[in-house]
């Protein structure tokens, strides 16, 4: 139970999202239109539901929240504009400032590349951000287990004729400033 005075969960997902979020009236519309609500252990209204119970082990165990594809679906379908895409990336951030285990590791492993690469050098490296991702996730241990890393490689190669991969970085003129953007995120992450 919260401290008098101390911000829940619920608040901290509320001062990102909006109090509309007390407006649901679990009408399914969210859930009904989701593309990966099949594979989803709780769907998008229940998501809303749990927050709005403050229930945040519910909410930040569950697998919906790394499943998740940020389509925007749900947040267009809703009838109290509630931004259900923005509270799955909450809680993700919620997650991962945690420092517990995500349900699905492997998404925040590569969510990680993926900005690591774009920090570095101003856009996505594939190449760079494949090794990173494969490294840190145990999936490389795996592939050369399993020798599926033979079918990455036919693909990578198949790719690279194409022009789909560089081998070295492309040069990104903006790459100051996407540095500077992630160096004002980690300052307003502190306050
Ligand atoms: S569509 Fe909106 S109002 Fe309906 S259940 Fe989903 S979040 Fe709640
Ligand atoms: S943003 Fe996520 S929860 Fe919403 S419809 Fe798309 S995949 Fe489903």
């Amino acid at each position: 139970m919260a401290v008098q005075g101390e911000r829940t969960f619920r608040d901290v997902v509320i001062e990102s999202v909006g109090e509309e979020i007390f407006d649901c009236y679990q009408c399914y519309k969210c859930s009904a239109g989701c593309p990966i609500s099949f594979d989803m252990d709780l769907l998008p209204h229940q998501i809303i539901r749990s927050v709005v119970f403050n229930q945040k082990e519910k909410a930040l165990s569950s697998k919906t929240i790394w499943i998740c594809a940020s389509c925007e679906t749900c947040t267009t379908r809703c009838p109290n504009e509630i931004d259900i895409a923005k509270v799955m990336d909450v809680l993700r951030q919620i997650q991962v400032e945690s420092g517990g285990e995500a349900k699905e590791p492997r998404v925040p492993v590569f969510h990680q590349a993926f900005l690591d690469s774009i920090k570095k050098t101003g856009r996505v490296h594939e190449l760079t951000m494949i090794r990173n991702y494969t490294q840190k996730s145990g999936d490389l241990k795996e592939k050369l287990k399993s020798g599926e890393w033979k079918n990455d490689v036919k693909l990578g190669m198949k790719m690279f004729l194409r022009g789909k991969l560089k081998v070295m970085s492309p040069k990104c003129e903006g790459v100051k400033e996407v540095r500077k953007i992630f160096k004002q995120a980690a300052e307003h992450k502190k306050k």
